[in-house]
């Protein structure tokens, strides 16, 4: 990656329901720069995966389909082999798996090159996801690592899933939690240069000013 590429690469890390989406979204219209959620790219993976019925295990088989795989993420539209799969990503069967493709070197290996070639593609972006920082960009110019409490994790993701019953969804953020802290390959770390922000208490205007303050962006 080149180092004007680098210049103009914000790097947003954390786990589930952290805030990722919606500040990178947000530092995306405000620095004028195209955003790619990179978690949608592994769901993408596990989608077409339980829909060609392939074991959900089978390195070989997923990362076939992961190596097929025409994904395409615009504007916040997620289109997977041609159809949008916006919505379906989200769906609670792809939620349960979709930490088990992600924990796959071949796989990760796979998206982590569509990644870097959809940013030199656009020369710079906001790009989020959980090893962005520590292994995708790590010389991007702004790194951030954002946590919220439990609960607040927990209430965001009911908003947005639009189910009642809220400790499902603790559980199943807990174990995906787990999961993409414990994998061996690329686990959601902190990493070198990245600024914490706890957005548990803070807006999204405020946790902005904050990350562009510190990191001086111009
Ligand atoms: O961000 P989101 O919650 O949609 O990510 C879904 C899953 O994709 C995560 O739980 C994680 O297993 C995986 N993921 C990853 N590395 C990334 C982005 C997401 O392993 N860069």
């Amino acid at each position: 990656m080149s180092d004007s590429t680098n210049e103009k690469i914000i790097a947003i890390d954390g786990p589930a329901g952290s805030g990722k989406s919606t500040i990178a979204k947000a530092l995306s219209k405000r620095l004028n720069l195209e955003y790619l959620d990179t978690g949608a790219m592994y769901r993408a993976v596990a989608l077409v995966s339980i829909q060609q019925k392939v074991e959900i295990e089978d390195e070989k088989q997923v990362l076939a389909i992961a190596k097929e795989m025409n994904f395409n993420f615009e504007n916040g539209l997620c289109v997977v082999n041609g159809f949008d799969a916006t919505k379906e990503i989200r769906g609670s069967e792809v939620t349960r798996v979709v930490s088990v493709v992600a924990a796959m070197p071949t796989v990760r290996q796979e998206m982590v090159e569509r990644q870097r070639l959809w940013v030199e593609e656009r020369n710079g972006g906001v790009v989020e996801g959980r090893d962005i920082g520590s292994v995708v960009f790590p010389k991007a110019k702004v790194k951030v690592y954002l946590t919220a409490s439990e609960e607040v994790r927990a209430e965001r993701r009911i908003e947005q899933e639009e189910t009642i019953d809220a400790s499902k969804v603790a559980d199943s953020i807990r174990k995906r939690d787990e999961a993409d802290r414990g994998r061996s390959t690329s686990p959601l770390v902190r990493s070198e240069g990245a600024i914490e922000i706890d957005t548990s208490l803070m807006g999204v205007e405020e946790t902005i000013e904050e990350i562009l303050g510190i990191f001086k962006w111009n």
